[in-house]
C-alpha cells in the first residue's frame, strides 16, 4: 500500500512521524474522509471544503488549494488501484517540543493520507439493516469540528461492537446528536424526514447534506429538528448517513425493532438516490 506523507508518496511501513507531533501529543488536528467509487472520489469537494473550514477554525493554515488536493488525493487513488473505499486525510499543527500553546509560526503542519480498500456500495448491511444502540454524548462543545479528537467516539463505538451491532447514536439532553461516525436520521409515520439542525453540537455531515438536497428532489417532507430516542423508537424508518456507510438503513435500536424490523421504503429509495449520485460522478 502507498501513502502519503509530506510531499512524498511512500511504502506504508516507511511513512512515520515523529513522538512529538501535535497529534500524537494533543490530538491537535483535523482529518477528513472521502468514499471512492469505481475509480471516483464521492462529493469529494463538499469534504475538501469541510477539511478547509475544519483547519481555520483551529487556525492551521490549509497546506494545500482544493485543486492540489484533489491532484493528491487522485494519485494516491491511481498509485493504488482503489476502485471503491476510502481516502482517509489528515493535517495536524505539526512536530514541535511539548507545550499546549501553538508552536511558532511556520511550524510545518503533518500531511497524510492513505487509502483504504472497502465495499462501499454493495455492503450486505444496507441490505439487512444495521441494529444500533443509544449511548451518553460524552463530547466536547464543538462537534462542527472535524477533529481526530476521537476518544468519546471510540468509546462509543466499542460499546457498539460489544454489543454485536454496528453503530452506537449519541444522546444529549433526551435529543439524538449523531452516531459516533455518523448522521442519524428517522422518518415518522406521516412521512416526513427527521434530522437534528445544524449547530456546533454536530458535524455538518457532507452525506446529510446530499441526502437532504436528494430526499427534496424525491418531494419528502423535511424536518431540521431535535429528536428523542423514544420518538426514534416509534418512528417508521430510521437510518445514518457518512462517507462510509452511504445511507445505512437501522432495524432496531436498544433492542426495539424499527417499523417492520426491515429497511424502510424511503430509506432504500433515499440510499439508491444516493448511489445514483456518486456513480454518476458527483
Ligand atoms: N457525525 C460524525 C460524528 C462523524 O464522525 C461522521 C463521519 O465520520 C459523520 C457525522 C458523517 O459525516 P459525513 O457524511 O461527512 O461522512
Amino acid at each position: 500500500r502507498i501513502v502519503y506523507l509530506n510531499g512524498d508518496f511512500l511504502p506504508f511501513a516507511e511513512a512515520r512521524v515523529p513522538i512529538m507531533d501535535r497529534g500524537f501529543l494533543f490530538a491537535d488536528g483535523i482529518y477528513e474522509v472521502s468514499a471512492v467509487l469505481d475509480g471516483r472520489l464521492v462529493d469529494n469537494e463538499a469534504h475538501l471544503a469541510r477539511l478547509d473550514r475544519s483547519l481555520g477554525e483551529i487556525d492551521i493554515a490549509n497546506p494545500h488549494t482544493i485543486p492540489e488536493w484533489i491532484g493528491l488525493q487522485t494519485e494516491l487513488v491511481a498509485r493504488n488501484g482503489l476502485t471503491e473505499g476510502l481516502v482517509y486525510m489528515q493535517v495536524t499543527r505539526g512536530v514541535y517540543e511539548r507545550d499546549f500553546a501553538y508552536p511558532p509560526a511556520g511550524t510545518a503542519p503533518t500531511v497524510m493520507m492513505f487509502t483504504q480498500a472497502k465495499t462501499v456500495a454493495a455492503n450486505p448491511l444496507a441490505e439487512t439493516g444495521a441494529r444500533i444502540i443509544t449511548v451518553p454524548d460524552l463530547r466536547w462543545k464543538r462537534r462542527d469540528i472535524k477533529s481526530v479528537a476521537l476518544l468519546a467516539q471510540v468509546l462509543a463505538k466499542q460499546q457498539a461492537a460489544a454489543a454485536g451491532v454496528a453503530e452506537a447514536w449519541m444522546v444529549e439532553d433526551d435529543a439524538v446528536t449523531e452516531g459516533s461516525s455518523s448522521t442519524a436520521f428517522i422518518v415518522t409515520k406521516g412521512g416526513a424526514l427527521v434530522t437534528r439542525p445544524l449547530s456546533t453540537a454536530l458535524l455538518p455531515g457532507i452525506t446529510r447534506k446530499a441526502v437532504l438536497r436528494l430526499a427534496e428532489e424525491a418531494g419528502l417532507a423535511l424536518e431540521e429538528r431535535l429528536f428523542s430516542v423514544s420518538e426514534a423508537l416509534e418512528a417508521a424508518e430510521a437510518f445514518y448517513t457518512s462517507a462510509s456507510a452511504f445511507v445505512m438503513p437501522v432495524v432496531a435500536i436498544d433492542g426495539h425493532v424499527i417499523g417492520e424490523g426491515h429497511p424502510g421504503a424511503h430509506t432504500r429509495r433515499l440510499r439508491e438516490l444516493y448511489l445514483d449520485m456518486a456513480r454518476a460522478g458527483v
